[in-house]
């Protein structure tokens, strides 16, 4: 459907061909819809009301909405600071520390993403609930935006603040109890993932799940998910948490969990920070033990996954997931924590896997670039990348008697030497079993289309049907059962420069595939905020809308992320 744009004070006025049409050849208008004096004529239109805080307007990204040059804008408006020195006077007045200095704030700019920026009109160093609780009352009071943040891993901006208070968790970082017994551990939500490893390896234990990057925080994951390569077994980082103290939008200190407070506990898992500031949680570990890896090669998507879903859905590895370069060459990986489990695997699983070994891939890839002369430069690629890659994953340091000592640090040394960049750019897809092949081959499209390289990692997600409503209207596709499956799309930058357009156009083409199958986003990077709308469903988004509203009048809490 063809639309015409018009800019009306501050409204967009919208005309729809099928309406417009009417009425310009009533007005013996031409076939542009202008008439003798080119006067554009705009009588059947659509007007579309300013966005408040708080509003998820019509949907604004969809192919072929003109309105949708959102779809093309990755930073959401500045809060203009109305009330900003009377909330900081009163904060003070508390006790509460605001840094405002230039170099601090600026130190906040962008995520890990390096597209979307902003600049917040100060910086709140989280000491304590209850001194979190004093700012978020302050906010609420003063309407002042508030935008929590953790490592600060997100790649759309939302843990950046365009105006307001940044309040940065890494202040309370403190592991508060191991109970080596009961296997569990209470921690402070703002430490990163690898410092709780560090306190809990001294005790002989290790977390569940936990994304394979060193300065993702607690609190911020178990907002997002939180996906290992043991997720397939154990699901998602977020599904490890028994109970939360969590600060709401109003300032009230509560403990939740499944017994206790059990709405709000369901709405801060996977609420990506809408309905409260993570302050503290409590975990399910386990005892620690190194683990032994085996990688197997494949050259086609399909065949992997396939083979991947296989083994999850038999329970026949600890560790799994796939990670490619591009298409060319798939690695499925599987591992293990114990020598009877790795046994059972090679008696009963391992012939049945279609990949090769490290050497009958290389000869299956000699004799494919053989035949085609032409593909020299991928070949030539592929090689150096597995020459890069290949010793990153095999360092002695991290390896004793052939077992692998610590996963987090092999891998994401490795995500962040060998993918890491300026920009990182990581749409992703969340699909349930049955039409991951389908997501990850359309999505791989789009990757072929937009870059040079890239890379695909895909991974299992066990979902716990007791869990249900904490996948609300999250990385989990609705309705799914037994497993969802993701998939991560990232391109390689490899020193080049792309336009922010050039990203985002992709990411739109990624996000389009998740609309169109009804999929979800795995979130490792976010979704943009104008999807929420098509991915969920008018009901869903209304009904979630209805609750943060209750919970957040001032819509202040991460605003600029889903509502
Ligand atoms: C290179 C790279 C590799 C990655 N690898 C993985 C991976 O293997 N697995 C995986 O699952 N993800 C992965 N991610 C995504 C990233 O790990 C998750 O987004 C991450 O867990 C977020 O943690 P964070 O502390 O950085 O949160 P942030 O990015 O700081 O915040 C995430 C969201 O939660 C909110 N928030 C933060 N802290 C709190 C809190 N205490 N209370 C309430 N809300 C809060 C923020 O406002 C924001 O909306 C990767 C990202 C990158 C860039």
């Amino acid at each position: 459907m063809v639309q015409s744009i018009d800019v009306d004070g501050d409204r967009n006025t919208i005309t729809r061909e099928t309406g417009a049409r009417k009425a310009a050849d009533a007005a013996g208008a031409d076939e542009a819809g202008y008439d003798s004096r080119r006067t554009l004529h705009r009588t059947a239109s659509l007007k579309i009301p300013p966005v408040e805080p708080g509003v998820v307007g019509p949907c604004p990204v969809a192919p072929d909405a003109l309105q949708g040059i959102k779809r093309q804008q990755t930073n959401p408006a500045r809060w203009n600071g109305a009330a900003w020195p009377a909330f900081v006077a009163e904060l003070r007045a508390a006790g509460v520390e605001v840094a405002e200095s230039a170099a601090t704030r600026g130190i906040f700019a962008t995520d890990a993403g390096g597209t979307a920026y902003g600049m917040p009109h100060g910086v709140v160093v989280a000491r304590s609930a209850v001194q979190v609780s004093a700012l978020l009352k302050a906010a609420q009071a003063h309407r002042v935006p508030v935008t929590v943040r953790g490592g600060g891993l997100t790649t759309e901006g939302e843990s950046v603040a365009y105006g307001g208070v940044l309040l940065d968790m890494t202040g309370m970082s403190r592991v508060l109890k191991i109970d080596a017994a009961g296997l569990t551990v209470r921690t402070e939500a703002g430490i990163y993932w690898h410092g709780l490893a560090e306190e809990l390896r001294r005790e002989g234990l290790d977390y569940l799940s936990a994304p394979l990057n060193m300065t993702s925080s607690v609190g911020g994951t178990l907002g997002v998910g939180g996906i290992d390569v043991n997720s397939a077994r154990l699901g998602c980082s977020a599904d490890q948490a028994l109970a939360l103290q969590v600060v709401t939008p109003t300032g009230e200190i509560v403990e939740c969990s499944d017994s206790e407070n059990a709405e709000l506990f369901q709405r801060v898992i996977l609420g990506y920070g809408q309905f409260g500031v993570i302050t503290e949680a409590t975990l399910r570990v386990r005892p620690y033990t190194p683990l032994s890896m085996h990688y197997y090669y494949y050259s086609s998507l399909s065949t992997a996954i396939e083979d991947l879903q296989m083994l999850d859905r038999n329970d026949a590895s600890d560790y799994s997931g796939i990670l490619t370069i591009m298409d060319c060459a798939v690695n499925l990986l599987v591992a293990f924590d114990s020598a009877e489990r790795e046994a059972a695997f090679r008696a009963n699983w391992e012939g049945r896997l279609r990949g090769y070994g490290e050497f009958g891939f290389a000869l299956c890839m000699a004799g494919h670039y053989a035949l085609r002369p032409w593909r020299i430069g991928e070949a030539l690629y592929l090689l150096r990348r597995k020459q890069a890659v290949f010793p990153e994953f095999r360092r002695p340091e991290f390896h004793r008697e052939g077992r692998m000592e610590d996963r987090t640090v092999v891998f994401s040394r490795a995500v962040w030497k060998h993918w890491g960049s300026r920009n990182m750019v990581i749409p992703d897809l969340a699909t349930p079993a049955d039409k991951f092949v389908e997501a990850v081959e359309r999505g791989n499209a789009v990757c072929r289309k937009y870059f040079r390289h890239y890379t695909l990692y895909c991974v299992g997600i066990r979902l716990r049907p007791e869990h249900k409503p904490h996948y609300e209207m999250s990385c989990v596709p609705p309705g799914t059962e037994g497993w969802a499956y993701g998939c991560e799309f990232e391109p390689m930058i490899e020193g080049e420069v792309y336009s922010r357009d050039h990203f985002q156009s992709f990411k739109n083409a990624i996000y389009d595939i998740g609309v169109d199958m009804g999929a979800s986003y795995y979130r490792f990077g976010g979704m943009m905020k104008g999807y929420i709308r098509r991915v969920f469903g008018d009901a869903l988004v209304d009904r979630h809308l209805a609750m943060k509203r209750k919970a957040d009048p001032a819509m202040i809490l991460n605003r600029d992320v889903i509502f």
